[in-house]
């Protein structure tokens, strides 16, 4: 059976030009960077030979780079590396919960969260982030494009506000870093998250931008690595393969690759939307990364159709995720307030750059047959739908 995946926003595959990249530091430079004889010099070099790439695809200084062990780590480190107890932070309903895990984790820790609402399109009002300031506002952290829907956030506008209020902007890009071009200095942020896995390297290397002058606590202790940002040997294969999917991003940039992403999701979705009744895009209408759709399909339920696909060989996933025995609707697709119901028929597809329009041809053929056996098999009823 041809396996296709569509479940990007999850993880890539890593790119074989990223992988050969990597090689040489599983075997022959094995050196710990901050050896000071040959080996660690080798690596050393290495490393920071990625931190100019990963610089330049943020539009920052290579300084102000800091690798961590993935976007979570960096979400944590921002989050609490610049803040303290008695701060008050703004966030969003819509955050990944790397971000929304940890403010809850220093709101245990005597901070004050506000989270800011999302309008039917996914959309952060900046208006709300400008109400929520408080004196002791210390921090604002709004991501940049969502998972679940790809939706991308006002950040200019956001980072205005911050600089205004003299409040840390963070933003997680871990969805946007790969798929549109960034440039901290336009956000205004002072502290910005990426993950490799997301962007074609590998798992388990990420990386936070810190502006220069931001002082940031670390969340670990142990040597001077990462400038005392970031305790801790640094993962070079992982470093140097995130460092080649950045410089290969730009690649794709300047080849204009991103509209023949958008292109492929904008067959897809068209295809599937007029072939399917009772189906729709959730944050259409709002400014989208290319590779992301997320569209409900009234009267299915998401985990069966997930598992429905798989077993034809195509791979997306649910906007509803089993938490604690039940399965919970997305806290994603609830902040834009749509039906329960519809949260649960809600399936995500997110492309990579390895997928072709074979693919979205074979998903066109097996999508719409399986929602139609799922309807007639055990069909969410309308009145069902409408009760919760
Ligand atoms: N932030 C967002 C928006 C994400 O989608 C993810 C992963 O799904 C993360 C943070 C966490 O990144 P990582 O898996 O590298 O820890």
């Amino acid at each position: 059976m041809r396996r296709i995946y569509l479940d990007n926003n999850a993880t890539t595959p890593v790119l074989p030009e990223v992988f050969e990249a990597m090689r040489p530091y599983f075997g022959e430079h094995f050196g710990n960077a901050s050896s000071i004889h040959h080996h660690g010099q080798e690596t050393r070099a290495a490393v920071e030979r990625a931190r100019d790439s990963v610089a330049s695809l943020l539009g920052c200084q290579s300084a102000e780079v800091v690798f961590t062990s993935g976007g979570t780590e960096a979400d944590n480190l921002a989050i609490a590396g610049l803040t303290s107890p008695g701060d008050h932070i703004i966030t969003s309903t819509i955050e990944h919960h790397a971000v929304l895990h940890a403010c809850k984790h220093l709101e245990e820790m005597g901070c004050y969260i506000t989270y800011v609402p999302v309008d039917g399109h996914g959309l952060v009002d900046p208006g709300d982030v400008r109400r929520a300031l408080r004196p002791d506002t210390k921090l604002i952290s709004i991501m940049m494009a969502n998972n679940e829907t790809g939706v991308l956030q006002p950040l200019e506008e956001v980072g205005k506000i911050a600089a205004e209020a003299d409040a840390y902007f963070h933003t997680d890009a871990v969805q946007a870093a790969g798929k549109v071009p960034i440039d901290v200095s336009r956000i205004g942020c002072d502290a910005l998250s990426i993950s490799g896995h997301k962007m074609h390297a590998p798992q388990g290397v990420g990386a936070l931008y810190v502006g220069k002058g931001t002082k940031l606590q670390p969340l670990f202790y142990g040597g001077r690595h990462e400038r005392s940002r970031r305790a801790g040997t640094e993962n070079v294969p992982g470093i140097v393969g995130l460092g080649k999917a950045a410089e290969l991003a730009m690649q794709r940039f300047e080849r204009g690759d991103d509209s023949r992403t958008s292109a492929l999701r904008d067959r897809l979705q068209q295809g599937l939307l007029a072939q399917v009744e009772e189906s729709g895009v959730n944050g259409l209408g709002a400014p989208r990364v290319p590779n992301t759709s997320n569209i409900y399909f009234d009267h299915i339920e998401g985990e069966s159709m997930v598992i429905a696909l798989d077993l034809k060989g195509l791979a997306v996933s649910a906007g509803a995720a089993c938490s604690s025995g039940a399965i919970e609707p997305s806290h994603v697709l609830t902040a834009m307030s749509l039906r329960k119901d519809r949260a649960h028929a809600s399936i995500r597809f997110s492309l990579g750059t390895q997928n072709t329009e074979e693919d979205v041809d074979i998903a066109l053929a097996l999508v719409p047959e399986t929602v139609a056996r799922l309807r007639e098999l055990s069909p969410v009823s309308k009145e069902q739908a409408v009760t919760y």
